[in-house]
């Protein structure tokens, strides 16, 4: 067995700085929103927020200048990140873009491109969404049926994408889609990567709603949908490869584990410090989470030198479902006889009730985590 260490991680006093910075803007900007909403978190998704904050410079924050980025590192990404997570924002609207659709345009597609989209992600301006599952390929990738077949200088693609994110509110998708035969004895091969822009003739985006009556996700049908050449990201074949780094990105986030957070706010807010139940119970919570953070913070340091951090984020991710699927019984359990119906801990113990069974399914199951931790390990 190979050993996992996660190098401890400490912000240099500029993060802390721009910590204040974040936490004036929210005090502001979130002034009226009420805790009801703040408990859909990066679920929550509202385009002015978005906006606001690409003019602060906070979406994009690590991308060359010349992609309408900042330089900024990391770890000051890092900051921003959690104080929106903790604070409940409605930063769903840019999160996929500004996490992985703008990392993948600047590294695999073409120069004339690149350029046109991604300054405009981080002005907070354009929004993507993720076209990877299918009705019979969610963890199972190479199961991917949607096909694009060239066509003079394009290409024609139909099939049906699901569980497509913010399709109804996204510009763009980034498709995975079979190009060759999947007849190859490698069936990972012939997958590829596409721009797809949202309002290209043939597309249709159906809403489904979740068990909590919402409008998150959706079906996506391509029938007879063309794009031109330059929509094809990177070498065509090479998907599989290039979706690997993506997921890198799409499971290193503090996300991962700050996704109920106004929950444990108001849990803490209603407990009684002088008993002894609700301060070992409350305690052990927030220990776990401060395990959580110092993990998380490892791996946006391993972020911050370029370092791969697939194994330890997905130890971080299958970890923070974990924690946070264990709340919304700890809740019941420490308040559910005196919760007053239609306080803001009755809605925020109705909402993580019903949304934690997604935790350790969106994002890549808490199986494939655990056979990733496992590999990683040279467990199997
Ligand atoms: C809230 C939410 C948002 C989502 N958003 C998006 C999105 O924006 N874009 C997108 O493309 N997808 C999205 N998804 C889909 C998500 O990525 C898939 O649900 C996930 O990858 C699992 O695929 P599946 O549902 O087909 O389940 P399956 O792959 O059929 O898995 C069913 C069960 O079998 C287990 N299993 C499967 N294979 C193995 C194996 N090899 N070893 C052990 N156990 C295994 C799984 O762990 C799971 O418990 C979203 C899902 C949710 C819940």
């Amino acid at each position: 067995m190979r050993a996992l260490s996660i190098e401890p991680c400490s912000l240099p006093p500029a993060c802390e700085a721009l910590r204040t910075e974040v936490r004036a803007f929210l005090a502001e900007a979130m002034a009226d929103v009420p805790p009801e909403r703040r408990n859909r978190n990066w679920s929550g998704a509202d385009a002015d927020f978005s906006r606001r904050l690409g003019e602060r410079g906070w979406i994009g924050m690590t991308w060359p200048r010349r992609y309408g980025g900042h330089e900024r590192s990391a770890l000051e990404r890092y900051v921003v990140l959690e104080e929106l997570l903790a604070a409940g924002a409605p930063v769903g609207a840019h999160w996929v873009a500004d996490r992985q659709s703008g990392p993948l345009l600047m590294r695999f597609a073409p120069e004339t491109l690149a350029p046109r989209i991604v300054p405009r992600i981080a002005r907070g301006e354009v929004f993507f969404c993720i076209g990877m599952s299918e009705p019979d390929a969610g963890s199972d990738l190479a199961s991917i049926r949607t096909r694009a077949e060239k066509k003079g200088d394009g290409w024609v693609i139909n099939g049906r994408k699901v569980w497509t994110s913010g399709a109804h509110r996204a510009h763009y998708m980034i498709a995975l889609v079979r190009t060759g035969t999947d007849r190859s004895a490698d069936r990972h091969q012939g997958l590829s990567q596409f721009l797809v822009d949202m309002r290209t003739p043939g597309l249709t985006v159906r809403p489904i709603l979740n068990q909590l009556g919402d409008h998150d996700f959706n079906e996506v049908t391509f029938d007879d949908v063309w794009l031109p050449d330059e929509c094809l990201i990177g070498a065509e074949g090479q998907g599989w490869q290039q979706v690997g780094a993506e997921l890198a990105f799409e499971r290193s986030g503090p996300e991962r584990y700050l996704s109920c957070t106004q929950l444990l706010l108001e849990m803490l807010d209603q407990a009684d410090a002088a008993d002894p139940r609700q301060a070992e119970a409350l305690g052990r919570v927030v220990a776990q989470y401060g395990t959580l953070r110092q993990m998380s913070l490892g791996v946006a340091g391993m972020l911050a030198r370029g370092d791969n951090p697939a194994l330890p984020a997905a130890l971080v991710k299958d970890q923070g479902a974990l924690v946070e699927q264990a709340m919304p019984d700890l809740a019941h359990a420490l308040f559910g006889d005196r919760v007053h119906p239609g306080s803001t801990l009755d809605q925020a113990m109705r909402y993580a009730t019903l949304s934690v069974p997604s935790f350790s399914l969106r994002g890549g199951t808490r199986e494939i985590l655990r056979g990733i931790i496992a590999k990683g390990l040279d467990l199997k």
